[in-house]
């Protein structure tokens, strides 16, 4: 018999609705939800590729001990005697509110004080940090703002992130003359061949200058003007004619959504401070590559960076190290990674699909992808739509059975009571200004691809070209 459960495709923020159609528990194809009220049916090509992921060939199913298939109990007790002492634990960001919780209780009760860290390989914990700051100040968008737009600021590429957002995007530019779509960006994308103007390059100058025209023609925020005017530089000369082109028409908008895609924080804060300069006509719509954790994971005492794990591993304070979901080895490529994992005494990992991580690992475990279990994730609740194959379970689960092996019990309370950090707007200004001046950090990986089966989407399109050989039926 057939079955149909619906859910949600969570390679980006956008979560576009789907429908798993399966037989006798095996997964037949994914097909388009069209009374999705929000996307209406569309998936982009990751989203359309879910069903391979979960019948794939290179799927981890069982834990293994020095590359011998064991059970879970074995791996976990395995695990329980080497993660005594000086040892440390980083998830990956998708993870579930349920697991990060777990990973903060699994520091307490197992680790003795050892590091826990997430993991956020394209920065969006940055960017969704920056603009939640400011959210108290303007409106999210929602889906249908998007599409009523007169006048929407791309800040990145959001055509690359999650490319169904294209659509509504296009449909507003393309409601009514007079309507436009502006990218500001640091480099040309998919998004900035559509665009009226496109603002490359210098995202800080330009934004900056940005401001200070709309804010030019805006009395409602006097007080931001003088912040800002007091400390940008001047823009540079080559885009004050597109600059001007813009500030026209944000001040003639009736409706403006503002777009943030992108891995600099100073440009989602800067598209934020914009939001607010406009006031109320102005609304918010935050894309992000992945990054479930985000806010959360600031405001809890004991989470740490990957950097500062990988300072404990060269100070000794870390031995043993498990990773869940994470590929460090291929995430952090400016950093001496192998280097550091090779100072270890025990690597511990847990993944979906091979990896250079898992290659490396001594204990290798099998964990499920999101549409195979029951949590939260940004804030809702997404139903498992198929079971994990074999011995695959969620990050927590696998948390609380090594708890388990060593006589602990952990006791995770929701981490979603995080709230943002509350400033004047002046401070807001002022700590942004001084952060703009700095160069951040480059995100270290810029991925809006698939990361599993190797890491990549293109990376296994033979697996599909094989599954459609065996399978007259293709995937829709
Ligand atoms: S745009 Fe693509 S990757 Fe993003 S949620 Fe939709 S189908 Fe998934």
């Amino acid at each position: 018999m057939t079955e149909e459960t619906k859910s949600l495709c969570l390679f980006c923020s956008l979560g576009c609705g789907l429908t798993v159609r399966k037989s006798s528990g095996n997964v037949l194809h994914v097909e388009y939800d069209r009374e999705n009220p929000r996307t209406r049916g569309k998936l982009c090509a990751k989203g359309n590729l879910i069903a391979s992921l979960l019948d794939h060939p290179k799927r981890i199913d069982a834990p293994t001990v020095g590359g011998r298939p064991v059970s879970r109990q074995e791996a976990y007790h395995a695990i329980a005697e080497r993660m005594t002492r000086a040892s440390g634990l980083i998830v990956e960001g998708d993870a579930s509110s349920e697991d990060l919780a777990a990973a903060a209780d699994f520091g307490r009760t197992c680790l003795s004080g050892g590091p826990v860290a997430v993991s956020f390989p394209t920065g969006d914990d940055a960017v969704l940090s920056s603009v939640l700051r400011f959210s108290e100040f303007f409106s999210m968008a929602e889906w249908e703002d998007l599409r009523a737009s007169n006048c929407t600021v791309a800040v990145g590429d959001p055509f690359a992130v999650g490319p169904v957002v294209a659509g509504p995007l296009l449909e507003a530019r393309n409601a009514q003359r007079g309507n436009s779509l502006n990218v500001i960006s640091a480099t040309p994308g998919l998004t900035s061949r559509f665009a009226k103007t496109s603002l490359i390059g210098s995202v800080r100058g330009s934004l900056k200058s940005l401001l200070v025209n709309a804010l030019g023609r805006s009395a409602e925020k006097p007080e931001w003007g003088r912040v800002i005017l007091g400390q940008s530089e001047p823009s540079p000369l080559q885009q004050a004619a597109e600059i001007q082109t813009l500030a026209n028409d944000l001040a003639g908008a009736g409706r403006v959504v503002i777009v943030t895609a992108t891995s600099d924080p100073v440009a989602a804060s800067l598209a934020a401070l914009l939001a607010g300069a406009l006031g109320s006509k102005a609304k918010v719509f935050i894309l992000t590559d992945y990054g479930n954790a985000s806010d959360i994971v600031q405001s809890q005492p004991g989470f740490c960076s990957v950097e500062e794990v990988f300072h404990k591993i060269d100070g000794g304070q870390v031995k043993n190290l498990l990773t869940l979901g994470v590929d460090l080895v291929s995430s952090y490529p400016g950093l001496p990674v192998e280097e550091k994992l090779g100072q270890l005494d025990h690597l511990i990992s847990g993944s979906s699909f091979p990896t250079e991580t898992t290659r490396r690992a001594e204990i290798v475990l099998p964990t499920t992808l999101w549409i195979e279990e029951d949590a939260v994730r940004a804030g809702k609740r997404r139903r498992s739509a198929v079971p994990p194959p074999g011995a695959a379970q969620s990050y927590g689960k696998i948390l609380a059975s090594i708890a388990a092996a060593r006589g602990r019990e952990l006791h995770a309370k929701s981490l979603e009571a995080a709230h943002p950090r509350k400033a004047t707007i002046r401070e807001l200004c002022l700590e942004l200004l001084e952060e703009a001046r700095k160069e951040p950090a480059a995100p270290r990986v810029k991925s809006t691809e698939t990361r599993f089966a190797g890491g990549w989407l293109t990376g296994y399109s033979d697996w599909v070209r094989a599954r459609f050989a065996r399978c007259p039926a293709p995937l829709h």
